[in-house]
């Protein structure tokens, strides 16, 4: 039997990154890694796109992701944004570390908690079951007020704790999580 290997190892996917403090929008393209625990974005790539850094009280430690871009040591900032993918919408904050080329990472508990569809021949993405904690782009003005309960939970909130054991092996303590893990 034969098998076919096809070129494609990675999903990138654009996505659109909106202000929260004047719903100013911008496209950027994000990688898919389920070798990562974290929402990520770029040092640079925030700072140039002017997103307001936010200093967390405690740093979080990180190591390398898949041992090829070296994120360099600990994370003090965040960004909150909201994250546009197609139809998609939803309230993120996102660790602030150095990238390199990559702008965005999105992370193995966001592709769990939207189980996306992915066609690895076509390299096409789609999420076709929305998350609690995600509103369908068309609906979000109607929806706002009903929903607000549900929004203000995060996609950590809602991952499934199975997951997380993950953490538990690699980082000692909570406020020494590891968000960056290559299982
Ligand atoms: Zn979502």
């Amino acid at each position: 039997m034969q098998y076919t290997l096809w070129p494609l190892r990675e999903v990138w996917i654009k996505v659109g990154l909106e202000k929260l403090e004047n719903h100013k929008g911008i496209a950027v393209k994000a990688l898919l890694d389920s070798g990562a625990i974290g929402l990520f974005m770029d040092t640079k790539s925030a700072k140039e796109k002017g997103f307001k850094l936010k200093r967390l009280k405690n740093s979080l430690l990180v190591q390398n992701i898949n041992g090829m871009v070296d994120v360099g040591g600990a994370i003090t900032y965040q960004v909150g944004c909201n994250i546009f993918f197609k139809r998609h919408v939803e309230r993120a904050q996102m660790d602030i570390c150095n990238l390199e080329k990559t702008e965005v990472i999105l992370d193995m508990p966001w592709l769990a908690v939207h189980n996306p569809e992915i066609d690895w021949k076509k390299d096409e993405v789609k999420i076709t079951r929305y998350p609690l904690v995600c509103r369908k782009r068309k609906q979000e003005e109607k929806k706002k007020v009903v929903r607000k309960t549900e929004e203000e939970k995060t996609v950590e909130e809602l991952v499934s704790k199975r997951l997380w054991k993950w953490k538990r092996v690699f980082g000692k303590a909570e406020s020494e999580r590891m968000p960056v893990q290559k299982i």
